[in-house]
């Protein structure tokens, strides 16, 4: 019996082992595999960014607020 080589691998996303032979190596499965693509595809950078303007528009407004309140 020839011996099968068998690597194994950890999940880069939920790093759960993954053999070689699964057919989602080296992920775990497809869901991992999407939320990799999802982080090249979108980005930190992406998301971060509207977040940051959103908070410096409302820092922009609360003076003037407070000003039209007194
Ligand atoms: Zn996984």
């Amino acid at each position: 019996m020839p011996r099968k080589r068998t690597l194994k691998l950890r999940c880069p996303i939920c790093k759960k082992v993954v053999k070689n032979t699964d057919p989602d190596f080296p992920f775990c499965s497809d869901r991992c595999r999407i939320i990799d693509l999802g982080k090249w595809a979108s980005g930190a950078y992406v998301i971060s960014s509207p977040v940051t303007d959103a908070e410096e528009a409302i820092r922009e407004s609360d003076p003037e607020d407070s000003e039209s309140k007194s």
